[in-house]
């Protein structure tokens, strides 16, 4: 597919101002271009999954249920995220400190399993390790101690997630973006439709999530739930994942005593209120995690849909006047630095666009427009 070059200070539209498009937007303003962002919500608390989002980079953990590029991409994004939050001078959001993966007794063939599906997906051996009851102890002190067997997964990271899109907005402002909240668009070659009308730009960039549904039909939205609780009882230096036949529960520390639990991936795209069952299984999976939890407040629960293309791959598509990158499903966070880049370097006119052989893949079902 043909690169779409641009001269640096081209008027780029970037729709949806979800994870990719702020990142798009922040990246093209550094090079030059005029760049205006919408979104059919709010910014400062946008409607987009990556507000929803844990906020996790974890190449090894999503390794043994999805294809090993996800590993590939994932892999990239442990080394583009710190030179991003570096260049936001927002390092402090990033954490470094590997997962963990632990399950009850009669649950750990569970552990097993996803050895297994490791190696097997890796081709090898894993560099995930197995730990004993003091070993697990020593890394989280504060879970309960009925976990004889543990996995930790060095390298994977997690990040303050809705920091990071505050500080990407904050930048986006701050080099001249013009930022159009409450403004859903339709998109087109060169131009966008807003309840305003028409409007021309040089290019347009597609980054709508699950709401480029009238533009890609085989896209799809997957309902997550997540529970946000606070408590001072309790300290996590990582996210801890819990196996279980039925679910995975994670549980990942934010700041001020926060910590995001989350478990579901329900292939319905009803964005209604978490159910009494999803809050109680979550709760209750929680409790045996640390007793510690009990006290713990609920600030919030969330509801979203992971935009999913049929192979819940990302695709990057080009043509002349509109690209559109959409379907990160469950991996925005640990794909979207593959993501963008391979985007920005068809537009910075790059010989080698990074991971071309899986994200200029026409997505599944849809065929050349
Ligand atoms: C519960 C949950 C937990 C998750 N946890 C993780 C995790 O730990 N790690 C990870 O890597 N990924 C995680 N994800 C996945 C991640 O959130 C998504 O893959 C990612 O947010 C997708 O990014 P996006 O920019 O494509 O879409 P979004 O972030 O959804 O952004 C799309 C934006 O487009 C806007 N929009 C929609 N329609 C229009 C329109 N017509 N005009 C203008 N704007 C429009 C929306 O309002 C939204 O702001 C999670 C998702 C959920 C739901």
């Amino acid at each position: 597919m043909a690169d779409i070059l641009t001269p640096s200070n081209d008027h780029i539209a970037v729709a949806g101002a979800g994870l990719l498009g702020r990142l798009v937007a922040w990246q093209l303003l550094t090079d030059g271009h005029a760049v205006t962002l919408y979104d059919a919500g709010d910014l400062d608390v946008p409607p987009a999954a990556a507000w929803t989002a844990a906020g996790m980079v974890a190449p090894l953990c999503e390794t043994a249920i999805s294809e090993r590029c996800v590993y590939d991409m994932g892999r990239f994004a442990l080394t583009q995220w710190p030179r991003w939050l570096e260049a936001l001078d927002a390092s402090s959001l990033w954490q470094q400190n590997g997962s963990l993966m632990v399950a009850h007794p009669q649950d750990l063939g569970e552990l097993t399993q996803f050895r297994r599906d490791l190696d097997h997906a890796l081709g090898g051996g894993s560099p995930c390790r197995t730990l004993d009851a003091p070993e697990i102890q020593c890394l989280e002190p504060d879970l309960a101690t009925g976990f004889r067997q543990g996995l930790f997964l060095p390298d994977e990271a997690h990040l303050d997630n809705r920091a990071l899109l505050t500080r990407l907005l904050d930048e986006i402002r701050a080099l001249g973006g013009e930022c159009r909240a409450h403004s859903p668009v339709e998109t087109f070659p060169g131009e966008v439709v807003t309840a305003e009308g028409r409007r021309h730009f040089d290019l347009v960039i597609d980054c709508r999530g699950t709401g480029a549904r009238p533009r890609h039909p085989s896209l799809r939205g997957v309902r997550g739930e997540t529970l946000h609780v606070q408590t001072a009882e309790i300290q996590l230096s990582r996210p801890v994942r819990l196996m279980h036949p039925r679910y995975q529960l994670y549980v990942v520390p934010k700041p001020a005593h926060r910590f995001v639990i989350g478990a579901t991936q329900i292939e319905s795209e009803d964005r209604s209120p978490m159910s009494l069952q999803s809050s109680l299984e979550l709760g209750s999976a929680l409790y045996t995690l640390s007793p510690a939890f009990a006290e713990a407040r609920i600030l919030e629960q969330g509801v979203n849909l992971r935009p999913a293309f049929l192979d819940n791959l990302p695709h990057v598509t080009h043509q002349e006047g509109l690209i559109t990158a959409n379907g990160l499903f469950r991996h925005g966070y640990l794909l979207a630095p593959a993501v963008v880049c391979h985007l920005l370097a068809g537009i910075r006119g790059h010989g080698d666009r990074p991971f071309a052989d899986t994200l200029a893949a026409r997505p599944p079902q849809e065929n050349a427009a």
